[in-house]
């Protein structure tokens, strides 16, 4: 079918206002938050904002019926080309249905629709004193949705894991216009080891399977108190040894990060006011939970990291815990900001290697940006070895673009040989498939078993995850 009799028959579904065909909004879907899209854009023909399944299951079945391609995005801050239409079809924008369905305190869970925004998710639980567990960056951007397509996660991840262990059940409208729900038709439990687990499966399937059209989600009782740790190391192995020293002095953060020494000058470059120590590197542990149980902990990682550290410090006090954080929180920032004529680049920015493997990965990650000459800022959750790596260059340069995409490969094929993955929180995406077979070996054909079974047609989000 042609691009304009598509739109028109969408316009005749759902009516003008749902769907949207002008040049200029169509350039807007066109692009996520990866490198891979603000360099190779790519419009859909037409984008669809559903506000109910019913709405959701006629677009797939009429995708379904005439071959049309069906790309579901969130709020679009994706980092790996995931929402965006590679060769044309329609863009499902759910960001716009944000309903929280229901608030379901006792039984510590809450049912929401896709477009829900983190964030606010959080504000509105906050006044059950219940809370959604993991933390993404873009927590002020992103939708549930897009965060249980994307397994997504946070600093948090340490203690509280990833999206996955708080889904208990989902609706999700099929390829060819089924509706499911996961996790048991009616159940409203939180414990639950029925069936084969189709929520497992779809959490991190990053729209290649269905539309997630509602999501159940169990809560967490919020913590009291917290403290920040500020751990300063003249020597790079001595980070990851205190983590591990902190964890078998029985202590589990909740978020543990790491600043090398690129992120270190990158900060005090960026607000020179922070002026964190001059360092090969620091370690941030935040601890929460019970008063007594916070302090406790705080003290004992004081004591444990004392022993490898230039300098440990010990934080309650809200103002004093903001400015220990503070380096961390505009780190991301800084490292755009290390080249006047440069910007930081969106690929191989979240690899995740073993616990022992995080020193050498760095100094690997230092030598690899010494060969290809691009600046490489380093942080990132050291507490479950997710390492954020940021290369600054000029995007105008076709010559560093080159280089860089040299670089990023190299990165990814690092963290495989050294025995992590190439994504350990922002997915596969478009970006990130060439590495599925190197990664998963035989599971790979299982894994397109499984998404023949859903998509015969190959028209859910093609050419993604795998
Ligand atoms: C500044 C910044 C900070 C970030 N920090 C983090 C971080 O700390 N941790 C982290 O994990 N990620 C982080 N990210 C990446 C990103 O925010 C997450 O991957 C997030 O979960 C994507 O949500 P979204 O709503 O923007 O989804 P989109 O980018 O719109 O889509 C992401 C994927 O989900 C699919 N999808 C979206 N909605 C649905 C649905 N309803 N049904 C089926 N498939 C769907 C899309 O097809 C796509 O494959 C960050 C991004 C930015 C820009």
């Amino acid at each position: 079918m042609e691009k304009a009799a598509v739109q028109k028959q969408l316009i005749a579904m759902l009516g003008k206002d749902k769907v949207l065909c002008e040049a200029l909004d169509l350039m807007y879907y066109s692009y996520d938050s990866s490198f891979l899209t603000k360099m190779e854009p790519a419009d859909p023909w037409a984008v669809v904002m559903p506000r109910s399944t019913e709405e959701v299951q006629k677009v797939m079945k009429f995708a379904f019926d005439n071959n049309i391609d069906v790309i579901p995005r969130g709020a679009g801050t994706g980092e790996t080309g995931g929402c965006v239409a590679l060769n044309g079809g329609i863009v499902l924008d759910l960001s716009t249905w944000d309903e929280i369905v229901e608030i379901d305190a006792r039984n510590m869970q809450v049912i929401v629709r896709p477009g829900v925004i983190h964030a606010r998710l959080n504000q509105e639980l906050a006044k059950h004193n219940l809370f959604f567990p993991p933390d993404p960056g873009s927590s002020q951007m992103c939708t549930v949705g897009g965060m249980v397509a994307n397994n997504a996660s946070g600093l948090r991840a340490v203690k509280y894991g990833c999206t996955e262990q708080y889904i208990l059940g989902l609706e999700v409208v099929l390829p060819n216009g089924e509706i499911i729900m996961t996790g048991g038709m009616k159940a409203r439990c939180i414990k639950n080891v029925s069936g084969l687990n189709l929520t497992k499966l779809m959490v991190g399937s990053e729209g290649v399977l269905g539309v997630i059209t509602q999501i159940r989600l169990r809560c967490w009782p919020r913590p009291k108190a917290r403290g920040i740790a500020m751990a300063v190391f003249d020597n790079l192995d001595d980070a990851p040894a205190t983590v591990l020293d902190v964890y078998q002095a029985g202590v589990l953060p909740s978020g543990i990060e790491i600043l090398d020494s690129s992120a270190i000058q990158a900060v005090n470059q960026f607000k020179p006011q922070i002026n964190l120590p001059d360092a090969e590197a620091i370690l941030l542990f935040e601890v929460d939970g019970n008063p007594p149980s916070v302090d406790y902990e705080g003290s004992l990682i004081k004591e444990v990291a004392g022993r490898r550290a230039r300098a440990v410090e010990w934080a309650t006090e809200e103002k004093r815990m903001a400015e220990l954080w503070e380096g961390r929180s505009v780190t991301a920032t800084a490292a755009a900001r290390v080249r006047k004529d440069g910007t930081r680049v969106f690929a191989g920015e979240d690899i995740s290697v073993p616990l022992a493997k995080v020193a050498d990965t760095l100094r690997a990650i230092r030598a690899l940006g010494e060969k290809y000459g691009i600046k490489v800022v380093n942080y990132g959750h050291i507490g479950d070895g997710n390492v954020h790596t940021a290369p600054v260059i000029n995007p105008e340069n076709p010559e560093e673009v080159e280089k860089v995409l040299q670089l990023v490969n190299d990165i990814h094929l690092l963290a495989i040989e050294l025995e992590g993955t190439t994504t350990g929180e922002h997915g596969v995406g478009a970006v990130r498939r060439k590495y599925a077979e190197l990664e998963h070996g035989p599971a790979l054909h299982y894994m397109k078993e499984i998404k023949k079974v859903f998509d015969p047609g190959n028209l859910m989000n093609p050419g993604k995850l795998i």
